[in-house]
């Protein structure tokens, strides 16, 4: 718009910093940029269009885009704040057969602007509903693979670091991708958040068979890739990996995941698979679970087994869809 480059800043500091989305109060900015502002910018927050709360707390959002396309966002409360988990895509063309989103197919990536303002939307909503509990952490979990949409989340990431923007801390956030070579590759040189891999299994045969968009990045190539990640000091790479009954639960999977992970800097996370009515899988017993815990801690790997919130209101892990394919 031929302004100087300040005046960029301003506005990033009145919509993210602020969370004012309307020109007319941008005080610092003169009234003649105000009303061309307005003239060729719009402010379109998605919009909650269903709010549902868990027994446990967490509370899932339906927000609808500007072209009324769907996308999920959960709140998962804890002790003294939230974590906000955020969709990057509508769909998943990763099409990984233990998950709702995977399920439903690709609609199309969400925009920078669509992928931060849920945090915006979200807050408003704790805001009007005298909610006491602040939005703190950001995970990059909800619908899609933000790594196939990475120009867009990289943008959205920079308006979450940006202290003038939503201004996170990298500690703050991590993102969750099933691993897309180039993407993870500018993703760890850009040091912005933390990473957590979706592994799911021990080796590619079984991998490709459960995850099969996930297949073409090869899984011996991505452990290696993981073993090079740059990592800070006291930073490790999070692994996660979804108990599912009699598929990737034994002790031999088990073995076969102590040998695959011995020179990645990591901690795994064991998640508990929330059974969906459209799918076969089920979760691991209890027990078996643990074993399959023990075994890994007795070979030195700190493992945490993940606490599943909102499956009541299917806002759980995987268990995320749009609107257009409920019921
Ligand atoms: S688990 Fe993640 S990558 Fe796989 S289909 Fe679901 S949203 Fe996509």
């Amino acid at each position: 718009m031929d302004e100087p480059a300040y005046r960029a800043r301003q506005v990033l500091k009145w919509v993210w910093g602020k969370e004012i989305c309307d020109f007319d109060l941008m005080t610092n900015v003169s009234k003649a940029l105000r009303a061309k502002l307005a003239e060729t910018y719009s402010f379109n927050l998605p919009e909650v269009r269903k709010a549902e709360q868990s027994s446990d707390g967490t509370i899932k959002f339906l927000m609808s885009m500007a072209d009324q396309k769907t996308a999920e966002s959960v709140l998962i409360p804890a002790e003294d704040h939230y974590t906000q988990c955020v969709s990057t895509q509508i769909g998943c063309p990763m099409g990984c057969l233990f998950c709702s989103t995977g399920r439903m197919g690709f609609d199309r990536n969400l925009s920078s602007g669509e992928i931060a303002g849920q945090i915006l939307s979200a807050r408003k909503y704790l805001r009007e509903n005298n909610y006491p509990l602040p939005l703190n952490n950001l995970v990059l979990m909800g619908m899609g693979e933000p790594l196939l949409n990475w120009e867009q989340v990289k943008k959205a990431l920079s308006i979450f670091r940006d202290p003038d923007g939503l201004n996170f801390s990298r500690r703050k956030i991590t993102l969750s991708t099933v691993g897309v070579k180039k993407s993870l590759r500018e993703l760890g040189e850009s040091n912005l958040v933390f990473l957590a891999v979706s592994l799911h299994a021990p080796n590619q045969g079984l991998r490709r068979s459960i995850m099969p968009g996930a297949a073409s990045y090869e899984f011996n190539e991505l452990i290696s890739d993981l073993e090079k990640y740059p990592l800070a000091h006291r930073d490790r790479v999070t692994i996660e990996y979804v108990m599912l009954k009699g598929i990737n639960d034994s002790l031999s999977h088990a073995r076969e995941l102590v040998k695959v992970l011995s020179k990645v800097k990591c901690k795994i996370n064991l998640l508990r698979y929330n059974p969906d009515h459209s799918s076969d899988f089920k979760c691991s017993s209890e027990e078996n679970i643990f074993v399959f815990q023990d075994f890994l801690r007795s070979r030195g790997f700190t493992v945490m087994l993940r606490k599943s919130m909102g499956a009541d209101i299917h806002a759980a892990c995987g268990q995320l869809k749009s609107a257009a394919t409920e019921n």
